[in-house]
């Protein structure tokens, strides 16, 4: 631990995300006496989450498509991503001991595909850089131009030189982002968008014989269709309706669709790897006396929970011919009823709009209060451009903040 000086200027910041521990890493380095605040018993909850399923930091493909990923938003992320890249992020990492690797899909992973030892590392560091962490913390907003603070020797409050906000976004409030901050600052008349699910699952209305032989179960190497998007990957069935890859990377145009008040209705491709043709073929021989089931079982190869999705999908299909029944299982319509609960989604959309905040991340209408990570409005599908947006914002926060104290 280093000692603090009276001369050092002070940084709050609140939420111990990925984005805040990026930042306070920046700013201890630069010689800044950083406290970071987290109301969970410890940080990094979300971003340990995320290790579970293998932690994907970013992506390696090329800069101009991964900036598409980011939509109407990217304009506004391109300078922050810029000065904090994948490749740079990818330096960060293995500077921390971890070794990454690129992902047979151009994602990037640490080589131990966990957050745990990376986020051990990476506090060690800020132990020795000096940052203090004050957990079990709750930002409860301001008295006059002081941070308020409910914690569990009671209410405190702060008056830092800057304070940077890196609360999340609104989804798992169990692991804490629990979106409370909106209200926060829309009381203090930032505008914030609505936060929406994204990355999320839908629900679907699913008979009893489909949610009790399938919930848990994933529909494996089929590509979902919606609008002009095709997605390959494994759906989930879940007990209230689907999840997983292909859906979440759907989930942004669906939800919109769902919003205003659209059918949505998205096409699942059961066998991806033949052609309507080929389907066609292998559906000519005659079935003899072997039940619908078992033969698209041995003609197809297709297991009992494509077959249960089609009855419950297409109705009895046993009647149909090779032709239709080739369509039917090249584009089986599935229409989702709505949006799975937020708290359940990777992520959410929506947050502190970007009119609202200057080129350094500062709140416009609250000088020396900045923003960064995933509680700034924008979106991104699953691949990495999640964490790196959180990193690349947090790294131009940091910055913003050092030039602003000066
Ligand atoms: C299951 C799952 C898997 C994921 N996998 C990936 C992945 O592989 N790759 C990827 O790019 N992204 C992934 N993500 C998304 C990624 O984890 C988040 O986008 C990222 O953690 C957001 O970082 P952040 O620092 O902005 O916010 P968070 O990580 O949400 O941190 C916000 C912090 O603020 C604290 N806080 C909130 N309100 C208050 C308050 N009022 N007072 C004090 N503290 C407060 C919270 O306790 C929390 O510690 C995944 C998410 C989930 C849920």
């Amino acid at each position: 631990m280093t000692e603090k000086s009276h001369t050092q200027k002070t940084i709050a910041i609140i939420g111990g995300g990925p984005a805040g521990l990026m930042a306070a890493e920046i700013l201890a380095t630069a010689g800044m006496a950083v406290t970071i605040y987290d109301h969970k018993p410890s940080v990094g909850r979300k971003f340990l989450m995320a290790g579970r399923g293998g932690l994907n930091l970013t992506h390696s493909e090329d800069f101009e498509p991964f900036m598409q990923r980011y939509g109407s938003a990217a304009p506004n992320r391109l300078p922050a991503i810029q000065n904090f890249t994948p490749t740079q992020l990818r330096q960060w990492c293995e500077d921390l001991g971890q070794e990454t690797f690129i992902g047979s899909s151009g994602r990037v992973f640490p080589k131990s595909l966990k957050a745990s030892p990376l986020l051990r590392a990476w506090l060690e560091r800020l132990n020795a850089l000096g940052v203090t962490i004050n957990l079990n913390h709750h930002w409860t907003g301001w008295d006059n131009d002081a941070l308020t603070f409910t914690t569990p020797q009671g209410p405190i409050t702060v008056k830092p030189d800057a304070t940077l906000l890196a609360l999340g976004g609104g989804s798992w409030a169990k692991l804490g982002s629990d979106g409370s901050w909106t209200e926060l600052l829309k009381n203090k008349g930032i505008p914030v968008a609505p936060l929406r699910p994204s990355n999320s699952g839908f629900t679907v209305q699913w008979s009893d014989i489909l949610k009790t032989r399938f919930a848990g179960q994933p529909l494996k190497t089929v590509t979902l269709s919606y609008g002009n998007q095709t997605i390959p990957g494994d759906m989930m069935i879940t007990e209230t309706g689907i999840e997983g890859g292909p859906v979440y990377a759907l989930s942004s145009a669906l939800r919109n669709d769902l919003d205003a008040e659209k059918p949505a209705t998205l096409h699942i491709d059961l066998k991806p790897g033949l052609t309507p043709d080929a389907i066609r073929q292998k559906l000519s021989t005659p079935r003899g006396g072997q039940s619908f089931s078992t033969y698209l079982q041995k003609s197809l190869g297709l297991p009992p929970i494509s077959i249960n999705l089609l009855r419950e999908c297409a109705g009895d299909c046993s009647a149909m011919g090779p032709d239709k029944l080739a369509r039917i299982l090249k584009a089986l319509p599935l229409t989702v009823s709505g949006t799975a609960s937020i708290d359940r989604a990777i992520s959410t959309s929506g947050g502190v709009t970007f009119d609202s905040i200057d080129e350094n991340y500062m709140l416009k209408k609250l000088p020396g209060i900045f923003v960064a990570g995933e509680m700034l409005d924008w979106e991104a599908p699953t691949g990495g451009y999640l964490l790196q947006a959180c990193f690349s914002t947090a790294v131009a926060a940091a910055n913003g903040i050092l030039k602003h104290l000066k």
